[in-house]
Parts: structure tokens; C-alpha cells; sequence
């Protein structure tokens, strides 16, 4: 007897709105780039209704074969959109099919919705539901971001699942032509299941940053905004909406003028990203020939086909910590060489700078457990867990040291407030040198070691340290939170997170005058970096080089080609005598209307 039963509850708005209501303007925050003109497919997630109940001993087997059933149906569904995804997408981007098939399949999980069946004696439909309640409950305690993602990633897993033993699937097939969906979130291989030609956008009233899902749409060049508040409520199927992923603005049923004006934006957009393009293999060097370093910042081997598109020169902060986010285990030296000489390698001689584990704070890793800590960010996070836990350490230099053969490896300690901290990183480093020496293991021994200015303290005594390291990478996010005292997680104090604080400013001049005067190379690494409005002040200190996402490279390249580093210094001058962020941000802005240069 099938009694797990499916309640369809698709909801969609009808467009009622009176002409009054034109020009609606909702706010979200935009994660891919972009701004189109499409007709809302609001998409609300059929409700699916499993009913839970006991069964007998007899009903045992029957429940075991119907889960078992059920998951190879599941196996066939999430193969055939792996596939579609592939064709589409490419094969780098089905990654995520081949984790959600390898979730389903998982031993501990499908073991567990087995014994639930027979210890509990509960039907299929209930012991799936629980078991992926109990993985969902464990990884939103993990204090840890991409955990939280994942969440999603199992939950999608569970209804593939839940929807195989009643026999029914979503479908997001045959949208009307020029859609922008509006859900509260999407799942990838509702993603997948999309036919992208009728696809214009995505407006998602939650949504992350780092989801899979925002991460494929940027992949497909979709524009999506996300966390946009009271919009799944108020705005109805069929309605004509602007999103502006620029701005993160949508306007709702907007009116001849506005559509007119908004054509006209979404014409100059592409234009500039075409334009963009061009400077790809130019360098940026200002009018009067000072040329700064742009970098790309990565966390996994996969960005790099974005870095080689834009043709960075090379990357100048890859996050080593990523590696060791979607594994249980922490990565063998072996992988870990693997993935640094697969991307030195790419980047054929050109500078890559790999920073050891920064883990704590905000991220935590599966494979070592960390503390409950009142304040995580002033606790036991990055080289303070890496002087501590030296098997972990070693290990990581090892193969860095050994991919260094390969390419221009960098190695960067994050996080360093003292001095005995640096020497004991560089003692450490010196003894793993020794043990490839011994060993016979080529590596290059005068590889270039620096660290992340990110700590008042080590900002506070650049000089000092500059003498002990190869170079600096100015981390700005890291530095604001400790300069200003602003959780940099902390939604409600976000206004004071600002790179415009004349305080962070102040530091970050004295920072790279210490460097200069020491005579080594300093770069910033923080989003600062990719901020174009600093930009004119990062050219007048005289920066060597600035790290960002790939997608900010050329946005900042076409802005440094507009500039004299002459003005600039000009304009450090100016900008260091005011007194507030918010007087500093419109001195910048006024520059660059003055200047006129496009962003
Ligand atoms: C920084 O703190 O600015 C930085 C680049 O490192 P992360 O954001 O990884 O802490
Ligand atoms: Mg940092």
C-alpha cells in the first residue's frame, strides 16, 4: 500500500497591480552581475507532503525495498540532469551532481534511513525525512558557512528521494520565453532543469552568496539578486520587472519612461563589458607610466578558467583553507601538492601566492574540531592553529615546497601578530626544508615568504617585520574588523565596516611606506582591492599590487589606465586629512565624477 502522498501547492500570483503601482522599487543584494528585462515566473516549491507512520515487522522488507527502489530511480534522475547540465553548462559545472549522487549513495546516510526502517519500524517516506533531518541539524551547528550551504545540498538529495518513492519530480521545464525566476531559493539541479534560453534572471528572496546555486548562475552569466525582503509576497506571476544586478535594484511593472531609461543602461553595460574585454592582455598602467600588479583571489583549483580568461598576472591570495572544506578528512600532503602544482602549472610562471591554512574565525573545517569560543576572531584561528597543530602545518608546507618546483609558488603566513610567531613559521619552514633534503625531495629553497598584514599589532610594527618577510599582503578585510572592532560577519553593524574609515586608511599608508622603505613588495588582498573608488589612493601610496575576484580585474584595470599617479598622490594627500568615512567616500566619488572615468 502506498501511503506517502504528494500535496502540489504551486502557488502563483495573478498581476492585478493598478497603474499606481508602477515603478516599484524592491532591494536586494546583487551576486551576479548583470541587468535584464524580463516577466516574473514566480516559483514557489511544491509543498511535499510525506505522511510518517508505524509499519509492522512485516512491513519491513517491503519498506526496505521500496527506499531501495526509490534510490536508484533517484541515481537515474540525478545522472540524466548531470548530463543535461554538462551539455549546457560544461563538465565543469556538474561537479555538484556528482556530490549530490555520491550524498545519496553514501553509505552512513542510506544505512541510516535502512536502520530507521527496521529498529524504529517506520515507513520509507518517514525514516528518509528523519535521517536528513539529523544531517541538516548536525551541519547547522557547525559554526561554518559552507556547512550552512550544504545544508541545501542534502536537503535537495532528501526530496530527490522523497519525490522518487511517490513517484513525482519538480519540473521548471518550458518557461515562457524571457523569465526571471522568482523563488525564495533554488536548488542546482532545479538549476539544471531550466531551459536557459528562456532564463533572463533570478531574484531570490533569500539566497547566499556562496551557494552552488548563485555560483553555477554566474557561471551561465545570469544575473541574480539575493536577500530581497517582502518581494515573494508582492509581486505576482507574469508581472514585468528590471533587474538591476548592478545596483541590486528591481523595479516592478515599470512605467514607458523608466523602461526607456533602463534600455539605454542595459545597452551601456554591455558595451563597457565588451570594451573590458579588450584590455584583457594590456597592462594597467596609469597615464603616466606606473604600472601596478593585478591578481586574482581563489579559494579552489576550479576558478582558475575564469583567472586565465581575464589573463590575471597572476593570483595574489588563493584561500589554501577551501581544500579542506568538502572533506572529512584533512587533505593528505599528496592532494594538497596535486591542486598547488595543477594551478602553478596553469599559471605558467607567473606569481601565485598561496596562503597557509586560515581556518577558525568564521570558518571551521570537518576535519578538525575546533573550540567553542566566545569571540571565534580573537581566538584560535589561522597561523595560531597551524604553530599549534605542526602536523598539519608541516604537512601543507611539504607540499607546498614541493609544488614550488613547478611554478612561481609564494608561500604567505595569515594572521601574524608577533614577531615569535613569524620566526617560529619560518623556524618550522627551515626544518621542513631539511626533512626534503634529507629525503632527496626537490624543492626550491629560496622561496619567497611573506604574510598577511591583517592584525594591528604586525601593522603597528611593519617596519619590524618587514625585515623578516619577502613581502606583505595587506588583508583589509581582516584589519577592519580588528581596527574598527566590527565583527565583519555581523549584519547589524555592517555600516561600520567600511574601508573608508580614515583610521584603516591611515594604517594602510603607514603599512606601505614600511615596506618601501624596507625595500620589499606590498600588495592588498582584502575586497578593498577590487573597491574601484580606492583605487586612485592605492596608486598615489605607491601599492606594487591589488588582489580581487576575477570579475573585478579589468573594472580596475580600465579604471588605473584613466589615472596619474601623480594626481593620486594628491589625492592621498587630501584624503588623509579628513576626518570620516563618509567624508572620504564623497571625496572619492566627487573624484571620480571629475574624472569622469566609467565604472
Ligand atoms: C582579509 O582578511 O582581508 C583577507 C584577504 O583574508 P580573509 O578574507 O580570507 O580573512
Ligand atoms: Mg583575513
Amino acid at each position: 500500500m502506498i501511503r506517502d502522498k504528494v500535496k502540489l501547492a504551486n502557488k502563483t500570483g495573478l498581476n492585478t497591480r493598478s497603474a499606481k503601482e508602477m515603478n516599484e522599487v524592491y532591494q536586494g543584494v546583487p551576486v551576479s552581475k548583470g541587468i535584464v528585462i524580463g516577466k516574473v515566473y514566480k516559483y514557489l516549491k511544491e509543498e511535499l507532503i510525506i505522511e510518517d507512520y508505524p509499519i509492522s515487522e512485516e512491513e519491513v522488507l517491503t519498506e526496505l525495498e521500496k527506499l531501495e527502489e526509490a534510490r536508484q530511480r533517484a541515481n537515474r534522475f540525478l545522472k540524466e540532469i548531470k548530463e543535461k547540465a554538462a551539455s549546457e553548462l560544461g563538465s565543469e559545472e556538474t561537479k555538484i551532481f556528482d556530490a549530490h549522487i555520491s550524498m545519496l549513495n553514501d553509505p552512513v546516510v542510506y544505512g541510516e534511513m535502512k536502520d530507521l526502517i527496521k529498529k524504529e519500524k517506520i515507513n520509507a517516506g518517514a525514516a528518509v525525512k528523519k535521517a536528513i533531518q539529523r544531517i541538516t541539524d548536525k551541519f547547522s551547528r557547525m559554526d561554518n558557512e559552507y556547512f550552512k550551504e550544504r545544508i541545501k545540498d542534502i536537503q535537495d538529495v532528501g526530496n530527490h528521494l522523497l519525490r522518487a518513492l511517490t513517484g513525482e519530480i519538480t519540473s521548471l521545464q518550458n518557461l515562457p520565453e524571457d523569465s526571471i525566476i522568482l523563488a525564495e531559493d533554488l536548488t542546482p539541479s532545479e538549476i539544471a532543469l531550466i531551459d536557459k534560453d528562456r532564463l533572463k534572471g533570478l531574484i531570490l528572496s533569500k539566497g547566499g552568496k556562496t551557494s552552488h546555486t548563485v555560483i553555477m548562475a554566474r557561471g551561465l552569466m545570469l544575473p541574480v539578486i539575493v536577500n530581497v525582503e517582502g518581494i515573494l509576497d508582492k509581486v505576482g506571476h507574469g508581472e514585468r520587472v528590471i533587474l538591476d544586478a548592478l545596483s541590486g535594484e528591481i523595479v516592478v511593472e515599470p512605467d514607458r519612461e523608466l523602461l526607456d531609461k533602463y534600455r539605454e543602461k542595459i545597452n551601456k553595460y554591455y558595451r563597457r563589458q565588451q570594451k573590458l574585454f579588450r584590455l584583457k592582455d594590456k597592462s594597467a598602467t596609469t597615464i603616466d607610466g606606473f604600472t601596478i600588479g593585478l591578481s586574482a583571489n581563489i579559494g579552489t583549483d576550479e576558478e582558475l578558467r575564469g583567472v586565465l580568461e581575464v589573463n590575471s598576472e597572476g593570483i595574489g591570495l588563493f584561500r589554501s583553507e577551501f581544500l579542506y572544506m568538502n572533506t572529512e578528512e584533512l587533505p593528505d600532503e599528496e592532494k594538497q601538492f596535486k591542486v598547488y602544482r595543477e594551478v602553478v602549472e596553469e599559471m605558467a610562471g607567473k606569481p601565485v601566492i598561496i596562503r597557509t591554512l586560515d581556518t577558525g574565525g568564521d570558518k571551521g573545517l570537518p576535519g578538525l574540531e575546533l573550540p567553542d569560543e566566545l569571540n571565534p576572531f580573537l581566538g584560535w584561528r589561522a597561523i595560531r592553529i597551524s604553530l599549534e597543530r605542526r602536523d598539519i602545518f608541516k604537512t601543507q608546507l611539504k607540499a607546498l615546497l614541493r609544488a614550488r618546483y613547478y611554478g612561481n609558488l609564494k608561500i604567505m603566513f595569515p594572521l601574524i601578530s608577533s614577531l615569535e610567531e613569524l620566526r617560529e613559521a619560518k623556524r618550522i619552514l627551515k626544518e621542513v626544508k631539511g626533512e626534503l633534503d634529507r629525503a632527496g625531495i626537490p624543492y626550491d629553497p629560496d622561496i619567497e615568504v611573506g604574510m598577511m598584514v591583517e592584525v594591528p599589532a604586525a601593522a603597528i610594527l611593519a617596519d619590524i617585520f618587514a625585515r623578516e618577510v619577502d613581502f606583505f599582503s595587506i588583508g583589509t578585510n581582516d584589519l577592519i574588523q580588528y581596527i574598527v572592532a566590527v565583527d565583519r560577519t555581523n549584519d547589524k553593524i555592517a555600516n561600520l565596516n567600511t574601508p573608508y574609515h580614515p583610521a584603516v586608511l591611515r594604517v594602510i599608508k603607514e603599512v606601505v611606506e614600511a615596506a618601501y622603505r624596507a625595500g620589499i613588495w606590498v600588495g592588498i588582498c582584502g575586497e578593498a582591492g577590487g573597491d574601484s573608488l580606492l583605487t586612485p589612493f592605492f596608486i598615489g601610496l605607491g601599492v606594487n599590487e591589488l588582489s580581487m575576484s576575477v570579475g573585478a580585474i579589468l573594472e580596475i584595470k580600465d579604471v588605473v589606465r584613466q589615472l596619474k599617479r601623480e594626481e593620486c598622490k594628491g589625492i592621498v594627500e587630501d584624503v588623509l586629512k579628513l576626518s570620516t568615512a563618509e567624508e572620504v567616500k564623497e571625496y572619492l566619488t566627487e573624484v571620480r565624477k571629475k574624472k569622469s572615468y566609467e565604472i
